[in-house]
């Protein structure tokens, strides 16, 4: 028996594997992240990965809106 078009998926964080037709991979996602110096990262995560993930990345978007929305408090340290 022969079984083609397949492609393993590995999570670049916690490095669980899985092998699924082409094309067809629930639960995986591709992410990209901004540095500070504006070059990006790119990784592939699990569905429990890409869940903590966006967590962080909404704390993130959080810390932004409020670092865009409150200039004066550069001046109260
Ligand atoms: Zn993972």
């Amino acid at each position: 028996m022969r079984t083609t078009n397949l492609t393993r998926y590995t999570c670049d964080r916690c490095r669980t594997s899985t092998v699924m037709a082409d094309g067809n991979a629930p639960g995986w996602h591709d992410v990209t992240r901004y540095r500070a110096d504006s070059t990006t990262d790119s990784a592939l995560l699990c569905e429990k990965c890409y869940s903590k993930y966006i967590d962080l990345a909404a704390k993130h978007d959080r810390e932004y809106m409020q670092f865009m929305t409150t200039p004066d408090i550069d001046k109260e340290a």
